[in-house]
């Protein structure tokens, strides 16, 4: 069976502004594309797709997210758009009134930073609200919640309860503790949680991809497996939603360290895929976000000169984790914020190098330094950034990190130009999955309808180099370079349809473009007819 899509803006992506008219698909590759008449005489054609006069790229793959995280956001409460604490109690209360008794009230990505007040909740102030259910919500970093007192009361939270390794209880000056748990002392309250059904994932997972196949994604590389139950409930979840028959996308799949034995356990490993759900580097955390101070720095925070931050580990935990991935022969994919973190990492990965041929990735790298930018061309590695986080954590980043600090903060530009390989992506349910929304924030660094020339504007990126990570960069972060990407011979037959040339049209109308259709493996997951 060939297909035959022509009529439209083909960018292949090989180089800028290079584009075909007309692309042949044979089963799910590539089998030629350039001049349509020359095609059209050298090839039987079965079918032609007509783009009408549409933009084709290679298909958008986010470069980091997390898939069911993101369906259960669109699931669950969602708090991320609420302006004032009033706002979020009468939201709240809206909630209460609708759930059964003593069932689990959950909201995620409230952000006092979006209250006049900056108010955070007291857990007394949640019970008001909710005295008999307990109450869970999740700051927009994921790295802070609230809880309410049923809930610490399930979680075993006590006066007397020491903060874990980790993680901090803040408590009131009476030593009690306010409901505002910190990275590592949240998993006291999430473990307390009920195991989610089955059922409950599939429907998270199958509601997420049709968002993002919504929005033009063909593929993701997720970070899922330790939160769910364990390794395989969370892999069945992918192979039960993702497949030939079921639903097209394109899955890469970090693999959480602590279930990395797990994965083994059930004979799995680094590389094994059933075509569209495959596993991938080894996840580690080297520190919190900048949202709650708990990105580790190397010099205090500009406005608390008490605190570094967190590390998750210390450097030598943090290199004994590296080592075990290359026992298992796997790539390693470190989360890391803020500098010292990210100095971290780079010890690790220069002590223990990835199996030949293999990539590291540092995510997010939002704070470097010009030394570590050295030290970072030296070792096979690529930074996965979220152009969207410039949209929202500006203008207060600037105050929390010191303007001397922001010349290499959120500089992507930088990192660039200095040649260190990026992708893109959402970091979705933090942020909006919408990659036009991402290409925005990398282009004009501000929020849609600011009236500002952008946050440090030397570090905005072309539409072209956005578009690149998205394609290219995500391609090559798990060394697919050579498979998905660009529009070539041999490649698959994943291509993100737009209704405008994202290249010439005026910046400022990139987010009201309009996703005409979604192909992965020459299959249209999503047309907007
Ligand atoms: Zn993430």
């Amino acid at each position: 069976m060939r297909t035959l899509w022509t009529n439209g803006t083909i960018y292949t992506m090989k180089k800028e502004g290079d584009t075909v008219e007309a692309v042949l698909v044979e089963g799910d590759k590539i089998l030629a594309c350039g001049n349509r008449a020359e095609i059209e005489q050298q090839y039987e054609i079965d079918q032609v797709q007509d783009l009408n006069g549409a933009v084709m790229y290679p298909g958008f793959v986010d470069s980091h997210l997390h898939m069911i995280g993101h369906g259960e956001k669109l699931m669950r409460l969602d708090l991320s758009d609420i302006h004032s604490a009033e706002e979020m109690r009468t939201t709240l209360k809206e909630k209460v009134y609708s759930t059964p008794l003593n069932e689990w009230i959950i909201g995620d990505g409230w952000n006092e930073n979006n209250f006049v007040d900056r108010k955070i909740f007291h857990r007394f102030e949640l019970d008001e609200i909710a005295p008999h259910h307990p109450m869970m919500l999740t700051r927009i970093c994921r790295h802070a919640l609230l809880a309410n007192s049923k809930a610490l009361q399930l979680a075993g939270i006590t006066n007397e309860t020491p903060d874990p390794p980790g993680g901090v209880i803040v408590r009131d000056s009476n030593g009690s503790p306010t409901g505002y748990l910190l990275d590592k002392a949240q998993d006291l309250v999430k473990n307390a949680i009920p195991q989610v059904t089955e059922e409950y994932l599939d429907r998270a997972l199958k509601t997420s991809i049709e968002d993002l196949t919504k929005h033009g994604i063909v593929g993701g590389h997720s970070e899922d497996l330790n939160y769910y139950g364990g390794f395989l409930r969370t892999y069945q979840t992918f192979l039960n939603v993702v497949n030939e028959d079921q639903l097209k996308f394109k899955a890469n799949l970090l693999v959480h360290h602590e279930v990395v034995e797990d994965m083994h356990g059930h004979g799995y490993s680094v590389g094994a895929s059933n075509g569209y759900v495959e596993l991938g580097s080894m996840k580690i955390f080297a520190d919190g976000a900048l949202g709650g101070r708990t990105a580790y720095l190397s010099k205090p925070y500009n406005d608390m000169p008490e605190t570094y931050g967190v590390a998750i580990h210390s450097l030598t935990e943090l290199k004994e984790l590296v080592k075990k991935a290359r026992t298992y022969k796997m790539p390693v994919a470190i989360h890391t914020i803020g500098d010292l973190a990210l100095e971290f990492a780079l010890y690790a990965v220069e002590e223990h190098p990835p199996p030949e041929g293999l990539r590291d990735r540092f995510v997010h790298g939002q704070v470097v330094r010009p030394d570590l930018i050295e030290r970072l061309k030296k070792v096979p590695v690529i930074i996965d950034i979220q152009p969207h986080f410039v949209a929202s954590d500006f203008p207060w980043v600037i105050e929390r990190l010191g303007e001397e600090r922001m010349q290499y903060s959120f500089a992507w530009k930088t990192l660039l130009n200095e040649g260190i390989p990026c992708a893109s992506g959402s970091d979705a349910p933090i942020e909006t999955a919408d990659p036009l929304a991402t290409i925005y924030a990398a282009v004009m660094r501000k929020k849609v309808g600011d009236q500002h020339e952008g946050f440090y504007p030397e570090q905005k990126l072309t539409p072209y180099e956005a578009v690149e990570l998205y394609t290219k960069g995500s391609a090559y972060a798990i060394g697919k370079e050579n498979e998905m990407g660009h529009i070539d011979n041999g490649y698959s037959a994943d291509f993100t349809v737009l209704s405008e040339d994202l290249f010439r049209i005026n910046p400022e109308s990139i987010p009201q473009v309009k996703v005409l259709k979604t192909v992965v493996n020459n299959t249209v997951v999503y047309s907007a007819e």
